[in-house]
């Protein structure tokens, strides 16, 4: 058998940091890249008898991940301690939630078909233990608890894909709708979303699902992928040679791209959850519920239908102009001032973003406003400046700043429509071109694109196109 006769299952538990300023249980300030051991406190330390305080923004964050991603938030839900020694724990236990979860029962489109979330829940992050990038690592680990006690939200998918590409579209898909709800940045650079992948094989048709295999900790999508990828070759190949998939956690390897074993089921946790007794339980009452629900943005996916829909934009660039909210309500603002949705698109997509690129810049700090990108395809679409003039006035903008009619007025680039003035130049090409006159005047109309072309180069691109073949025109007649 070969492994197009394996059905691949794959479910997935990804955790997302929330953008508070504080701890979920403390007051200590989440900050990246802080010293080592600055922003601790006697609760994210552990120290016996510190007590939590539940960190309101977190559970506001929570509650709007939830609800963006469809599911049905419990009224009442309760914190459980989850209990494992580890250097970088130093309570000796995680606050989680277990048996009764913030929300349940969403579901996260990909193409053509949904994937349900399980289940969403809060919890604590814990420290980071540290074991290279010293000159003695090889002696030591480290431990920073900066990160215990970071508020995170768990968020697990039923066993719903069923290829790796499906996993790296739900992720996709996950990580820019929390970016739109601003849940969290989700930079995975600085661990703000990290996900483990459940992956199983069965025969097509099987009732059952197999035994699944867990790969803990990918920090980036095309390692998700990969990993997987790799993870059902394995499975294939052990099943063939009539092996049997082992329960077990495993590790990736980004250097030889491989999985590796982690711990066995034999050696799992039993992690003896219990409910939080220094926490009450928490209640969203139905006017909180009510007020996030109504606080939530357009999402993604239907700002993007909107866009194919109302601005008759092609799939691809819908897909392009919402790859972020700052991106969809850039383009926004600028086709609103243009009135010109796909032209303006095509300036955002193309000449903007060919400039914001190798100046290392986000759609935020674009030097060129939305609305003077607006302005410039509007003067464009009035026939007040020719496309080329307004290719040259672009990166201007982008330097310097101001509207494209400051660049125009600065650099003595404004449109000649003045009919004194073409009427001149229209003069002189028709002296200097005797041979193309004629040959119009005998009938070789055709000729008449040659002589507008001299004009316009004569006027260094300023001329008004319409204007100048009027002109010649009735000159030539
Ligand atoms: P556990 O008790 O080992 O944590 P769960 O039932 O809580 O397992 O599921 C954890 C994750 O694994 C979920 O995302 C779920 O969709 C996924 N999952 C469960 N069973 C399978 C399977 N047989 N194959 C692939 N993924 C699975
Ligand atoms: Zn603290
Ligand atoms: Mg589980």
């Amino acid at each position: 058998m070969t492994q197009s006769q394996y059905e691949v299952v794959i479910g997935l538990e990804v955790h997302v940091q929330l953008g508070t300023r504080t701890k979920i249980f403390c007051s200590c300030p989440l900050e990246f890249g802080s010293p080592p051991n600055t922003n601790v406190c006697p609760v994210c330390l552990g120290l016996p008898g510190a007590l939590p305080v539940l960190n309101q923004a977190a559970v506001e964050l929570a509650l709007k991940a939830s609800a963006a991603l469809g599911c049905r938030i419990n009224p009442d839900s309760r914190f459980a301690r989850k209990n494992y020694f580890y250097p970088d724990l130093p309570k000796g236990y995680q606050i989680s939630q277990y048996d009764e979860p913030l929300a349940e029962h969403g579901t996260v489109r990909i193409a053509g078909k949904s994937v349900g979330i399980t289940r969403v829940h809060m919890e604590d992050d814990a420290g980071k233990s540290i074991h290279d990038g010293f000159r003695d690592s090889d002696q030591y680990s480290y431990v920073d608890l900066n990160r215990s006690g970071a508020p995170l939200i768990e968020i697990v998918s039923d066993p719903d894909m069923r290829a790796s590409d499906e996993a790296y579209a739900y992720v996709t898909e996950l990580k820019q709708i929390l970016q739109f709800v601003e849940v969290s940045d989700c930079d995975m650079e600085k661990g703000q979303l990290r996900c483990d992948a459940n992956v199983s094989i069965r025969l097509w048709g099987a009732g059952e699902f197999g035994t699944k295999v867990e790969i803990k900790n990918l920090n980036s999508f095309r390692f998700l992928k990969m990993a997987l990828d790799f993870e059902i070759g394995r499975q294939v190949a052990l099943v063939e040679s009539g092996g049997e998939v082992v329960q077990e956690t495993r590790l990736y390897n980004a250097g030889t791209g491989e999985t590796v074993s982690m711990r066995s089921k034999e050696h799992a946790h039993d992690y003896r959850y219990f409910p939080e007794p220094d926490l009450v339980p928490l209640r969203v009452g139905s006017a909180w519920h009510d007020r996030v629900t109504a606080s939530l943005p357009e999402l993604p996916a239907a700002r993007r239908a909107r866009f194919i829909e109302v601005y008759g934009l092609k799939e691809y660039d819908a897909q392009v102009l919402t790859a972020s909210r700052a991106l969809s309500d850039y383009f926004e603002r600028a086709a609103t001032v243009s009135g010109d949705p796909k032209t303006t698109a095509n300036w955002v997509m193309g000449d903007l973003a060919g400039l914001l690129k190798p100046a290392g810049r986000e759609i935020s700090e674009s030097p060129i406003s939305a609305e003077n990108l607006g302005e410039l395809v509007k003067l464009i679409n009035s026939g007040q400046l020719s496309g080329k003039l307004a290719k040259e006035i672009f990166p201007r903008m982008f330097e310097a700043g101001g509207t494209p009619a400051d660049i125009m007025d600065r650099e003595g680039l404004r449109q000649i429509s003045d009919s004194g003035a073409l009427e001149k130049i229209v003069e002189e090409i028709i002296s200097t071109n005797a041979k193309q006159v004629e040959q119009y005047r005998g009938g070789k109309v055709s000729v008449l694109g040659f002589l507008v072309g001299q004009v316009m180069k004569a006027s260094r691109g300023q001329a008004n196109p319409a204007a100048v073949n009027e002109i010649l025109k009735n000159k030539l007649m």
